[in-house]
Formats: structure tokens, sequence, C-alpha cells
């Protein structure tokens, strides 16, 4: 009774709010008010995976089967917003709570099955200590948890790149062609993977990442980000 008093009392003087809008949020809400998460801009790509301009965007980069981004990246947008606070407003409970969300919409869909393993895009050590978490990772965490599909850490970084913000498509392509390692060959060999980052713009990133997986015996590889770009 004491600690139901005490939390009452913890929100009375600081509020949990939502981190679009900014209301204040019950008690059974994560992060998100109903509301906000109703208006989410959903791509519905997992409605057509294999064709839909993400898939197109990477095709003949590597060998993409699946290729699914739960929002749309607007500039400016509610998706911007979110992946803002999750980046650079130490807000790994966003990645997470994002997560969930596109874990129910998957596994209403059929998805659970699909995969072996998920695996979250790496973040250099260097970068992980001072973020102090990977946000891609916080978002396979959410996927994890509702789709009961485990996370795999045998993808690692090996060189530290800069941001990729200012350069062109191929030098971005150039810039992470031999990033990325398989450390534990052996927990991927002909299994069915779910690599998973939190944006795709020119799909450099990722397109390595599977390439690595791929070469190293993985049987699939599909892609899935929090949001993508036109
Ligand atoms: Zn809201």
């Amino acid at each position: 009774m004491r600690f139901t008093f005490f939390e009452d009392f913890l929100s009375l003087v600081f509020p949990k709010t939502c981190c679009v809008c900014k209301r204040s949020l019950f008690v059974f809400e994560n992060q998100l008010c109903k509301v906000c998460i109703g208006s989410l801009p959903i791509t519905n790509y997992h409605q057509r995976p294999q064709n839909n301009e993400l898939s197109l965007k990477i095709l003949g980069l590597t060998k993409p089967n699946l290729v699914i981004s739960f929002l749309q990246f607007t500039k400016k947008g509610t998706s911007q917003k979110l992946l803002h606070q999750l980046k650079y407003r130490n807000k790994p409970e966003i990645g997470v709570e994002l997560g969930r969300i596109y874990g129910h919409i998957l596994s209403e869909w059929g998805f659970g099955s699909h995969w072996d393993y998920i695996i979250p895009v790496p973040l250099h050590p260097i970068k992980l200590k001072r973020r102090g978490y990977n946000q891609s990772e916080q978002f396979a965490l959410g996927l994890s948890e509702i789709l009961g599909v485990p996370i795999s850490r045998s993808l690692q970084r090996d060189q530290f790149t800069d941001t990729q913000t200012q350069k062109s498509r191929m030098e971005r392509l150039e810039n992470v062609a031999n990033v990325f390692s398989v450390r534990y060959f052996d927990e991927i060999k002909g299994k069915r993977i779910l690599l998973v980052d939190d944006v795709m713009t020119t799909g450099a990133t990722l397109t390595s990442c599977a390439n690595s997986l791929l070469m190293a015996g993985a049987g699939t590889v599909d892609l899935a980000v929090i949001a993508a770009g036109k």
C-alpha cells in the first residue's frame, strides 16, 4: 500500500510523460501514450516484405530476403523525434518500447516463427562507451521479448567509422565495406537471422552486415529497422 502511495506521490511530482506529445502517461502506458501510438507513421512494409521501397533500395547490394521498416522517416516528424531521443537524449527505453509495439504487429502477421536469432547492428566499443547503450540492441530487446526469438551477439564491429551523414552513397558503401565480422560461426550457420538497426538511409551499413553474415554461412538474413526514409 505504502509503495503504491509513494509511486502516486512520485508521479504527481515527476509525472511520466509521453515522449512525443509530452502529456502525462497513465500507469499502464510506457514511453508513448495510446493516442501517439495510434498515430505512428507505420509503413506496413511487413505486408509486402519482399517488394517495398526498402527492398528495392538494397537490391544488388546484398541478397535481400525480407526487408521491413516499422516507421516512415520524415524530417521533423514523429519518427525523427523518437530516434533523436533514443540516440542522443539517453532514452534507451524508447527503443525497447518501439521494439515491443512492432513485435506485436509482426506477431499478428505470423512472423514469430520466421527467425532463429535477432542480431542488432553492433556499435564500435568506443561509441558504445560514449552513449552507454546500443540503440539498435534496445529495439532488438523489445522485438525479442514479444516474438520470443533470442538475440545473438555473433556480429562485431572491427573498425571505427566516422559519421556517415556527410558522405555520398558510394563513399558510405566503401566506408563500411569491411567493418563487420562474425565471431560465433556455429551459432549462425544455416540460421534464419533478423538483422536490426535504428535507421536505413542508403542501406550501406545493413548490407555490409548482411553480407558478412551470409558469407559466414547464415541461411537467410532479413532486415528490420525502426525507421526509413524514401
Ligand atoms: Zn503522446
